[in-house]
């Protein structure tokens, strides 16, 4: 057997001790103060534990302070990020895995069979609320790393897992603290897997987001009587012709790039704010907000001086004022499809499942684009059915030691790739 084949079979016996860890991190919710949870304290803490008893010895805690968090001891007002490393033959080129601890709230109980934070086992699924998402990747890094401690072999390059908090509310205190706090923690050359999101059959590797742009409209105009539109300036009228020729951007950048689906950039109208609550007023405001997913070869500064053309325009024609506001702006460098992330993952997917790996794009909102923004290359998979977030939550069994070994491959590929 060579060292592949050899933790290949360690991983496939370890299914038992894969869903313990499963258990005791599904029994420690670690959801956002935000959402009206207590944070991820505990369940780093247990995790650390765990780690620390099968054989894991270095780590490396990362806190960004959060007021928050409803903890009666000050020291305990953190949201944590932990990194455990094994170290490699070679550490100037490092293999991250990160895997998010936080978890989304189970929503209504009665939609669950079982109760979400305490793991099932039932037709070689486990079910409890964070069993996929994110765990699935977490546990599956965890003993693909381990898998070398274990079996005396030392990988060839430095292994880095890594959990962060706050994945599932924007980052802030998660990835996002990392990187403007302490970015010594990565290097250009590092490869990142961040196994959490992706397929059933697990052959799409996610290489690129849109640039996501979200803006609300606020339309002034004239109040006045129904039957007297003339003395007034219809704002909802004017919100209607700015919303159309705002989705008419969708002709004016029209550069394909079939990596996404849709294979186009997308301007939405989405949100709309009630204006007057009677039919006989002509409304004198109009407010409303459009969704914009762009393809990264187009940048949010053009995207802008277009749109306000497009609201000179409407202003000039319907007599009104528009202001034009900010609610979320990301941009997003892609990573290559030839990046050496892609083709180690790509070899390794194809070992362990034998498909075919395809990169994709995706509309936007994964953590990845942070790190691709500072220049290093990191995609997203794993082999799942997406019941993230949903009552019953599950992860397959046999895809938990499958990722795991993929994640194995993938860090014997990244010493070729
Ligand atoms: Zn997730």
């Amino acid at each position: 057997m060579n060292d592949f084949e050899t933790i290949s079979s360690w991983i496939e016996g370890q299914v038992p001790a894969m869903v313990a860890l499963e258990t005791l991190l599904t029994s420690v919710p670690a959801i956002s103060p935000a959402s009206g949870g207590e944070g991820e304290l505990a369940k780093c803490e247990a995790l650390t534990k765990a780690l620390r008893d099968l054989g894991f010895a270095h780590f490396e805690r990362y806190d960004c302070p959060d007021d928050r968090v409803p903890a009666s001891d000050p020291a305990r007002k953190i949201r944590p990020n932990l990194v455990a490393t094994v170290p490699g033959a070679d550490d100037s080129r490092r293999v991250w895995v990160m895997a998010h601890m936080d978890v989304v709230p189970p929503g209504d109980l009665g939609k669950w069979n079982s109760d979400p934070w305490k793991v099932v086992e039932k037709d070689g699924k486990i079910y409890g609320r964070g069993v996929e998402d994110d765990q699935q990747g977490l546990v599956a890094g965890v003993f693909a790393a381990l898998a070398f401690l274990k079996n005396g072999i030392v990988p060839p390059h430095t292994i880095q897992l890594l959990f962060v908090s706050d994945e599932e509310l924007g980052s802030d205190f998660g990835i996002k603290y990392l990187i403007e706090n302490h970015s010594d923690l990565f290097r250009p050359n590092d490869l990142v897997v961040i196994p959490d999101g992706g397929d059933s059959k697990g052959e799409t590797v996610e290489v690129a987001e849109k640039n996501l742009l979200w803006l609300k409209f606020v339309t002034k105009g004239k109040q006045a009587h129904g039957s007297r539109p003339d003395l007034g300036a219809n704002a909802h009228l004017a919100g209607c012709a700015l919303a159309l020729r705002l989705n008419a951007l969708e002709e004016t950048f029209e550069r394909r790039d079939a990596l996404f689906e849709p294979d186009r950039s997308t301007f939405q109208p989405t949100k709309k704010e009630a204006n007057v609550p009677n039919i006989n007023t002509i409304p004198g405001l109009d407010v409303f907000y459009l969704d914009c997913r762009v393809l990264p070869s187009y940048t949010l500064k053009e995207v802008r001086a277009a749109m306000r053309e497009i609201v000179l325009g409407v202003e000039r024609e319907y007599g009104v004022s528009i202001e034009m506001i900010d609610e979320q702006a990301v941009e997003s460098r892609a990573t290559d499809v030839s990046a050496p992330v892609v083709t180690a993952l790509s070899r390794a997917i194809h070992a362990v499942y034998g498909v075919t790996a395809r990169p994709v794009g995706i509309g936007g909102g994964t953590v990845a684009a942070f790190l691709r923004n500072i220049g290093v290359d990191a995609v997203v998979w794993g082999r799942l059915d997406e019941t993230a977030h949903q009552p019953n939550e599950y992860c397959i069994l046999e895809n938990l030691s499958g990722d795991a070994r993929v994640i194995a491959s993938f860090i014997f590929e990244a010493a070729n790739a």
